[in-house]
C-alpha cells in the first residue's frame, strides 16, 4: 500500500540521515555508501540474496556422501586454540563481534554461496574442493581489499591467529560497526525473515573478522573506525570480484559436456569449467564430476575461451 510505503521511505531517511550526522566527518564513510548503492544498482545484492534463498548446504547431501575437503585455515585456527564450540565444555553463547572458530567456518560458507553466484549454479563436490583447497581464504584475511593481486601462497602464521585472539573492539568502533550494518541491512529488506536473517548475520560476521584482521596487519590491539572501514572495503570488493579464477583449478579432474551436440571435453591440468564459455557448436556446457566420467571416451579435446 502507498501509505505503508511511504512509511518505509521515511523510516530509511531518518536511519540514514541519523546515520549521516553522526559519522559524515568520517574517512571513507561515503565511499562505502557509494560502493553499496553502486552493488545494488547492480542487482548483485539480490542476485546474492537468491543463492541465500536457494541454499541448500552441500555437505548435508547424503546421497552420494561427499568427501569433505579439509581445510587449511581452520586447522591452522584449531591448533591455536580456536575451537568448534562442540569441543569447547562450558560454551556459552557466541557473541557476533568476537571471533571463534565459527566465525571462520562462516567465511567458508560465505565464500561457497559467492562461488555458487559467479558460477551461476549450485555448487558441486569438484567446487567444494577447487574451493576449499584454495588459498582464497587465506588472501581474504591476510590482505583484505587487495585479496586479489597476492601471488601465491600467503601463508598466515601461528603468531596472526594469536594475534586475532587478542584484538578487541573500540568502545566508537563497535557502535559505528553495528549502526553501519543496520542501515545497510534496513536499506535492503523490508521485512527480516529467515533468510534475510542468515544473509545478514553471515556478512556482518564476515565484517567483523575482516575488522578483527585489519586490526592485525595495522599491528594493533583495537579494532579502530578506520578498520571497521577497511572491513567493508574488502567485504564489497570480495562481493563484486569474479572470484572463479582465485579457486585451485587441480581439482576439476572431471569433463564438459556439451548440451546441444554431447561432445565431451575432459579437463587438463589448470583448466577449470569456467575457462570455457560455450561448445564449438555454440551450445552450453556442464561440468560432470570425475566421478560420473567414467564412461568417457577418446574424443579430441577441444580448447576454447
Ligand atoms: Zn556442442
Amino acid at each position: 500500500m502507498v501509505g505503508e510505503y511511504n512509511n518505509r521511505e521515511q523510516d530509511l531517511k531518518t536511519i540514514y540521515q541519523e546515520f549521516i550526522n553522526e559519522f559524515n566527518h568520517i574517512y571513507g564513510v561515503m565511499g562505502i555508501l557509494k560502493q553499496f548503492i553502486y552493488l545494488w544498482d547492480e542487482n548483485i545484492w539480490e542476485s546474492l540474496f537468491n543463492v541465500y534463498v536457494k541454499w541448500k548446504n552441500p555437505f548435508n547431501i547424503p546421497d552420494p556422501p561427499l568427501t569433505i575437503p579439509v581445510s587449511l585455515l581452520l586447522a591452522q585456527a584449531i591448533r591455536n586454540g580456536i575451537q568448534p564450540r562442540e569441543l569447547i565444555d562450558d560454551y556459552q553463547d557466541s557473541n557476533v563481534y568476537l571471533v571463534d572458530y565459527e566465525t571462520f567456518h562462516n567465511l567458508h560458507i560465505f565464500l561457497e554461496k559467492l562461488y555458487s553466484l559467479h558460477l551461476g549454479r549450485e555448487l558441486v563436490e569438484d567446487d567444494l574442493w577447487a574451493l576449499h583447497k584454495s588459498d582464497l581464504p587465506e588472501r581474504v584475511l591476510g590482505g583484505l581489499e587487495v585479496f586479489d593481486i597476492f601471488k601465491g601462497n600467503l601463508f598466515l602464521g601461528d603468531d596472526f591467529f594469536q594475534q586475532i585472539k587478542s584484538v578487541i573492539w573500540d568502545e566508537e568502533a563497535l557502535i559505528f560497526c553495528k549502526k553501519l550494518q543496520n542501515l545497510l541491512i534496513t536499506f535492503l529488506f523490508e521485512n527480516k525473515n529467515g533468510n534475510e536473517t542468515i544473509f545478514s548475520q553471515e556478512l556482518e560476521k564476515v565484517v567483523v573478522l575482516l575488522a578483527h584482521c585489519s586490526a592485525v596487519s595495522s599491528d594493533s590491539q583495537y579494532i579502530i573506525i578506520g578498520n571497521v572501514v577497511r572491513a567493508y572495503n574488502a567485504l564489497f570488493k570480495i562481493i563484486n570480484t569474479d572470484i572463479t579464477h582465485l579457486v585451485n583449478k587441480k581439482y576439476y579432474t572431471g569433463f564438459l559436456i556439451c548440451k546441444d551436440c554431447n561432445e565431451f571435453y575432459p579437463l587438463l591440468e589448470n583448466e577449470s569449467p569456467h575457462d570455457f564459455s560455450h561448445c564449438s557448436c555454440g551450445g552450453g556446457l556442464e561440468y560432470l564430476s570425475s566421478e560420473n566420467s567414467n564412461n568417457s571416451n577418446n574424443n579430441q579435446i577441444f580448447k576454447g575461451d
